[in-house]
């Protein structure tokens, strides 16, 4: 009989992706049932529900918020978004009910936690046994010692518009009239990241435009930069004319990384609805489409989240041949515990122990996050058993590789001290 799950319950972890802030965000902003939906309500979306029917910006009262959300979530019963907001709001809020009456009640109790300064402390450590939170929420430093920050830099390497570099001025103090004082501006901004902890930096540009990065020279990139020196406000040039200027600068910011040790998180696969304002052109996430880039930056260390999700055998065979490519189970067991298996059974065949990110929740609240490390502990258990089971893995052998997924391979990964 074998006690792998067991173990697996016991490992404190490294969180190596979300997008959640500390608790003093989520008091000021007081949020409510209907500010925890994230994953779910693309769900509800997906079912019919209007957009911003039950968001901050409805004229809905909050009964009228809980009736429309209880229709359309009776729809998606079945989806793995909607069984993890149910396994949080039941283990954390004792939710048994989904009337509109226990609705309403339930809103008063996620208010009450909101206004609870124990309550993260609760959730993320005694009830999901996460140690630290690598999380994206555009701030480099926080009042919570068990939260560390990436950042994203798509702010800076899209460049449509004159505003966007006045952005850039702003926030380095210094006046930019070349492509050249623009690059220098990224030194300064990474130089500040560095000096505040941040521990990577990402790249979410697949939800706008496709992951390939060709490879234009600097003049290329140069005569877009000065056509957008020379639009009046307000005007714009589209992700295509810009095209040669992006690619140019995300290489920068890839070096600009290099230079600092910093891990290069880029998304790779499935979009959120309720991000991606051009719906859902996965086709503009294939994972293969990095590889120029991959081979490229051979000292990089590339963590490329998601799993490449529904291009989840291409990924696998990038991250068993790529020395510095890091493979990534962040977002994955909420949106399919079924393709999380499947990607775990191969990896475990696949890719070295070592390379692999085991868990991220991608959530923006600590509710999520507690259900999706309480099903991906499930998920991996599951997968490790069979594994043993099979006499394909040794207990000792199964139990180094949660451990190392779950928690020390970020310390590598990042260069966190233990
Ligand atoms: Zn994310």
């Amino acid at each position: 009989m074998s006690n792998i799950k067991e173990f697996i319950s016991s490992i404190r972890v490294i969180d190596g992706h979300e997008h959640v802030n500390t608790f003093s965000f989520r008091q000021k902003n007081q949020v409510d049932l209907f500010g925890l939906l994230h994953y779910l309500e693309s769900d509800l979306f997906t079912a019919g529900m209007p957009r911003d029917a039950i968001t901050s910006l409805s004229s809905a009262d909050v009964e009228e918020k809980a009736i429309i959300f209880k229709k359309y979530f009776e729809r998606t019963q079945n989806t793995a978004y909607a069984k993890a907001f149910k396994t949080a709001m039941k283990d954390l809020y004792q939710m048994e009910y989904w009337s509109v009456k226990g609705i309403l009640e339930l809103n008063d109790k996620v208010l009450q936690a909101s206004n609870d300064s124990t309550w993260y402390n609760t959730v993320l450590s005694e009830k999901s046994g996460i140690d630290l939170v690598l999380t994206l929420v555009g701030e480099t430093m926080f009042d919570d010692p068990s939260f560390r920050s990436v950042m994203f830099l798509d702010y800076y390497f899209e460049v449509l518009s004159i505003e966007k570099i006045h952005e850039i001025e702003k926030k380095v103090g210094k006046s930019i009239s070349t492509l050249s004082h623009y690059i220098t501006s990224l030194q300064d901004i990474m130089d500040s990241y560095v000096l505040d902890g941040v521990v990577a930096t990402k790249l979410g540009y697949a939800y706008r435009r496709t992951l390939d990065v060709g490879k234009p020279t600097f003049y290329e990139a140069e005569k877009v930069f000065n056509e957008i020196m020379r639009l009046q406000l307000k005007q714009s040039l589209s992700q295509e004319e810009t095209k040669p200027l992006q690619d140019y600068l995300i290489h920068e910011v890839i070096r600009a990384s290099i230079e600092r040790n910093l891990p290069i998180q880029i998304h790779t696969g499935h979009h959120e609805t309720t991000v991606s304002g051009n719906g859902n052109i996965i086709t503009n996430s294939k994972v293969t489409d990095l590889i120029p880039l991959l081979l490229e930056y051979k000292e990089a260390k590339f963590v490329l989240l998601h799993s490449g999700l529904p291009y989840v055998d291409e990924y696998i065979a990038i991250a068993k041949n790529f020395p510095n490519v890091y493979a990534d189970m962040t977002w994955v067991y909420i949106i399919s515990p079924t393709i999380a298996s499947h990607a775990l059974h191969k990896m475990i065949e696949m890719v070295p122990w070592s390379k692999i990110q085991g868990f991220g929740g991608d959530y923006n609240y600590v509710e999520g996050i507690y259900a999706h490390m309480k099903l991906a502990r499930q998920v991996l258990g599951n997968v490790l058993e069979e594994k043993i089971k099979a006499g394909y893995l040794t207990e000792k052998e199964a139990q180094q590789f949660a451990e190392g997924v779950l928690r020390y391979n970020l310390f590598e990964i990042y260069n966190l001290s233990k």
